[in-house]
């Protein structure tokens, strides 16, 4: 830290974004945030970075709407009217209501959710107190990012399975797959733009025309939703040409196991632990996956004990020949000689960097494509074993409470836990800095029915946000700017680092930082020991583990800077968390859905169901690089540059429906409806529409984006790890004000 008179200036981190957490120099003069610059990493100084969004949080930090003191709702939910109370009656309040429902519904029905910033002690103390009530923990990855872990627990066992894809090292080419980085995903996105300057080619698939589109050697625009039959078609290339990668399938792959034709369940070898097997093509027998050996085979039938097995990798072959260009050129609009130039260039270019984005995250079956995705790079032997930063903090000493357990809920199965008890009640629910109403899908169903079945609402937030407006009772929470906190520890984290978030100004007006509020609340529950400790209490405790990581680290040297972390390099060893230890391209545990394979299954909400006689075109609502999910939207320098929710839609639709740019459109389906202004251009593929999200309710003429979009659970994904918001499967129907509708 550096002072001088009453200016300072403060090493610490931009905690908007999980995983990258950028090194942040905060400016203060006489106690104000001024300014915002990229901190320092003095040994890997390419990752000094600071976005828009992060230069804005000084205006976010010293807004003059802040949520000054705590309130309680005095009206009707959402009506408006509230009555300023201390933090005492909000503490005993909440902690009074929490027993009354436990006692009620029993201890499951309090649910806590935290969003807001990214630091480990935050996260740890909700969960700590949720533990302590025995409460229900929220999963809010599901908002957006749960399709993606979801297919690589299938394929990996693990959800940080992006950097075999992504980081790999000197790439011969990237692939954007849904994914406009370079709005969404700045850092990163330097590093291709980088590697682009250097001659590396870059491919962005996508409906639409992205920002990283238009950067890109080359845009390849693909009917929504269908990237699993793209990934099929081009296995399929790659098969019939013969380039296939047999090694890495054999090596790293469940490829070899043979699977049995009558319960679909791999072969296993009773007397052996239950052991895979194989058929050896040396001794044209079969034989366990791991003897010393054994030369296993690929593809054929084979008859053991009366059964009928093949290796799952004829399963995937079997499947895939059916992916014709002629057929994938159906299903995906893509033309024929582009899917085969792109197959053909994922095997000259390797290793190719496929980058998984959120517009695949975002859809009904995103798993199924992220799982097709990792068949085609391990097929065509382009998945990498990167070494990545080997953090480990102290989070079970840290989170227990003796004899207390939390049970966890994904944010999709709140609705139906509210509103049916489905698979069971809850009843009060504690939202921290997590827009629900504005962010999550289905903005009417949360309103009108979840949020009306709940007997206690409570939300900590830095504004009156669209989700606050419906609370019980609001309490001012502190911004990342105003807390102490310590960076999370993601093995995809693009800053191998450990970082400090410094308190770099006092708290504004009467905020706490969440940490104390969720203390108070626990020791108030009577869990008056296991919440005695302070903020830098919980990080010494968190930095006291016995591991490299954090060997010789402690808060004052976090304070001088960041630590580098160590970093882990499986090399050869590459083990996997699936229950064979490889790569699960065939997923036993999802036969009952018909996705033992990465089949191809239309969207939920596509132009070609029948449904689309009605509403025939499809919805989206994409990231901006104004905008932090909700935050920012209240931004006066970012309003200059984005100032208004708009409705893109292509010019021939807009001429169609006799609308043009400007006009006063609205946008309906059976869910909802909202009033905008049209943008009329050629970037939106023809039979979509786009709202950027993160605009509040008050933004919109009448509406909001989150009103039109489903709340569909899947019940595959449900099975496997969480359910996700299908934000891009949604049908709407769009006319002009004052024309027909
Ligand atoms: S890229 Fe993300 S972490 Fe970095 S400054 Fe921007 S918002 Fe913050």
């Amino acid at each position: 830290m550096g002072e001088s008179g009453k200016k300072k200036v403060v090493r610490t981190y931009c905690a908007l974004e999980d995983g990258i957490m950028c090194g942040i120099r905060a400016h203060v003069e006489d106690g104000v945030l001024t300014k915002l610059e990229p901190g320092d990493f003095p040994e890997d100084p390419e990752l000094e970075h600071i976005c828009a969004r992060g230069m804005c949080m000084v205006k976010l930090v010293n807004h003059e709407d802040r949520l000054k003191h705590p309130m309680k709702r005095v009206g009707e939910r959402g009506e408006g009217k509230w009555e300023k109370i201390s933090w005492e009656e909000a503490f005993d309040t909440i902690a009074a209501k929490f027993k009354e429902t436990a006692e009620k519904y029993g201890e499951e029905s309090v649910s806590i959710g935290t969003g807001g910033y990214v630091s480990s002690v935050l996260s740890m103390i909700f969960l700590k107190l949720t533990n302590a009530i025995q409460g229900t923990y929220l999963n809010l990855g599901g908002y957006g990012d749960a399709a993606g872990p979801c297919g690589d627990t299938t394929s990996f066992g693990s959800i940080f399975a992006h950097r075999y894809f992504q980081d790999i090292d000197d790439p011969g080419m990237y692939v954007l797959w849904g994914a406009n980085y370079a709005e969404t995903y700045p850092l990163r996105w330097r590093r291709i733009r980088d590697a682009k300057e250097k001659g590396v080619k870059l491919i962005v698939i996508d409906p639409l025309f992205t920002t990283s589109a238009a950067k890109a050697d080359q845009h390849i625009s693909i009917r929504p939703g269908t990237d699993t039959a793209l990934a099929l078609g081009m296995i399929k290339v790659v098969l019939d040409k013969g380039l296939e990668d047999r090694d890495f399938m054999i090596k790293y792959t469940v490829g070899p196991y043979l699977v049995r034709s009558d319960d679909g369940k791999f072969l296993r070898d009773a007397g052996h632990s239950e052991k895979y097997m194989v058929w050896d093509s040396i001794t044209d027998s079969p034989r366990l996956a791991d003897e010393e050996g054994v030369v296993p085979s690929l593809e054929g039938t084979y008859t053991i004990n009366g059964v009928e097995c093949r290796p799952s990798y004829q399963l995937l072959v079997d499947m895939t020949a059916e992916y014709t260009l002629e057929k994938t050129t159906e299903i995906t609009e893509i033309p024929e000689e582009i899917i085969e130039k792109l197959a053909l260039e994922y095997v000259e270019k390797k290793p190719v960097a496929s980058c998984r984005g959120w517009g695949l995250q975002r859809t009904f079956h995103g798993d199924i494509t992220h799982r097709a995705i990792t068949a085609l790079a391990a097929i065509t032997g382009n998945l990498r074993n990167v070494s990545y930063p080997n953090i480990v903090l102290n989070r079970r000493d840290f989170v227990g409470v003796k004899g207390r357990q939390c049970r966890f809920m994904p944010i999709m199965n709140l609705y139906d836990a509210a509103i049916k008890g489905d698979p069971y009640q809850v009843k009060s629910l504690w939202m921290t800095q997590h827009n629900m109403v504005n962010q999550d899908s289905n903005f009417n169903k949360l309103v009108n029915e979840v949020i009306p079945s709940l007997d206690f609402f409570v939300v900590s937030e830095l504004f009156m946000t669209t989700t606050a407006k419906y609370a019980d009772i609001v309490l001012p929470a502190s911004s990342f700017y105003e807390c102490l906190g310590l960076s999370t520890t993601y093995e995809l984290s693009v800053y191998p680092y450990l970082q400090l978030m410094q308190k770099v100004v006092e708290p504004m007006h009467d905020s706490k930082p969440d940490f104390e509020i969720a203390c108070e609340v626990g020791k108030r529950m009577g869990f008056s020991e296991d919440f005695d400790m302070t903020a830098e209490q919980a990080i010494e405790l968190l930095l006291s583990a016995d591991h490299p990581s954090v060997k010789d680290v402690t808060i004052e040297k976090l304070r001088q800077g960041p630590v580098k972390a160590p970093m882990k390099d499986e090399g050869e060893n590459w083990k996997f968390r699936t229950p064979s230890g490889k790569i699960e391209l065939y997923a036993e545990n999802l036969q009952a859905f018909g996705e033992e394979l990465p089949v191809y299954k239309e969207p939920l909400e596509s132009t070609r169901r029948p449904e689309a006689k009605k509403y025939p075109l499809n919805y989206f609502s994409t990231h901006t690089r104004y905008r932090k999910h909700s935050m920012f939207a209240n931004v006066d320098w970012l309003k200059e540059l984005d100032p208004e929710p708009v409705l893109e839609m292509n010019t021939a639709d807009a001429k169609e429906r006799g609308i043009n740019g400007g006009d006063i459109v609205t946008i309906r389906n059976d869910r909802g409806k909202v009033r905008i202004k049209a943008k009329v251009h050629e970037g939106v593929r023809p039979g979509i529409v786009n709202i950027k999200q993160g605009w509040w309710e008050k933004d919109y003429i009448e509406g909001h984006h989150q009103m039109l979009t489903n709340s569909e659970l899947n019940p595959s994904q449900c099975a496997v790890h969480e359910p996700n918001m299908a934000m891009l499967d949604n049908l709407v129907e769009v006319s002009r004000e004052g024309g027909d509708e």
